[in-house]
């Protein structure tokens, strides 16, 4: 009785709305996305890629996506959430312009219910570690949208976060103005360690907003692993399905 006297009081002082549509939504419910957001949501589904965890339309015999045959990338294996697509790059969007904090946590409530849904485990206490922004694009956004996702992450799964291991050794025009292959080559040497000696021998959850070619990811994975990181696995929000990973040349 209590309890749902109190129910009702927060709801009335601190009223909430979706975090997509902006209907009403009680600000006790665990969940900022109301019921009609989250059914049309495009969970990524199976069958996965083995590498990055992209649905695969048709299953081959290596059951590895388009891109990853194309360019094998070197992270040991990705998990996206969701498809880049409709709700879930409508929630990237608005991560720009709202309130970051419950943006972050419809992020933790979808990545902890994926991770129930596939039993992903994630073994030797790895440290969680945003794909950093150069300093200058810093600037210009004012935040790092991997970071917020990722200090998520590590909320979600008691983990550590380092946001002071991996960094942008310079400026790289961005990835979403090139072509796919462009892409590759954009992002050869872009990160660098600052400190070495710590990342050695550590296992590492690699943070990113969202999933195209995968390149940018494996470069930084790339980088960790250069550095000694035992074994790299990278969790975005989302990922772009086949179609636009397809275009290797
Ligand atoms: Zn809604
Ligand atoms: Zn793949």
């Amino acid at each position: 009785m209590i309890n749902s006297i109190w129910t009702g009081l927060v709801d009335i002082v601190f009223p909430r709305n979706c975090v997509l549509c902006r209907a009403w939504h009680p600000a006790t419910a665990r969940d900022p996305l109301c019921p009609a957001c989250r059914a049309s949501l495009a969970w990524n589904t199976p069958p996965f890629c083995v590498r990055c965890s992209r649905h695969l339309d048709t299953v081959s015999e290596e059951s590895l996506c388009p891109s990853c045959r194309a360019h094998p990338p070197h992270f040991d294996e990705g998990w996206a959430i969701t498809r880049y697509e409709g709700p879930a790059r409508e929630i990237l969007h608005k991560f720009k312009f709202q309130d970051k904090t419950s943006l972050r946590r419809t992020f933790t409530t979808l990545l902890n219910q994926f991770i129930t849904r596939y039993d992903l485990r994630f073994p030797g206490d790895p440290w969680v570690i945003p794909v950093p922004l150069h300093g200058t694009r810093l600037r210009e956004r004012g935040y790092n949208q991997a970071a917020l996702l990722a200090a998520g992450v590590a909320e979600e799964l008691s983990l550590t976060l380092r946001e002071d291991i991996l960094e942008r050794a310079r400026s790289t025009p961005r990835q979403s103005e090139l072509g796919a292959k462009e892409r590759w080559t954009n992002v050869k040497g872009a990160f660098r360690i600052k400190n070495p000696a710590a990342i050695a021998g550590r296992a590492v959850i690699l943070v990113d907003d969202v999933l195209t070619t995968a390149a940018t990811a494996s470069e930084a994975a790339k980088t960790l692993k250069d550095a000694g990181a035992s074994r790299v696995t990278l969790i975005t929000l989302a990922i772009a399905p086949c179609g636009s990973c397809a275009i290797t040349s």
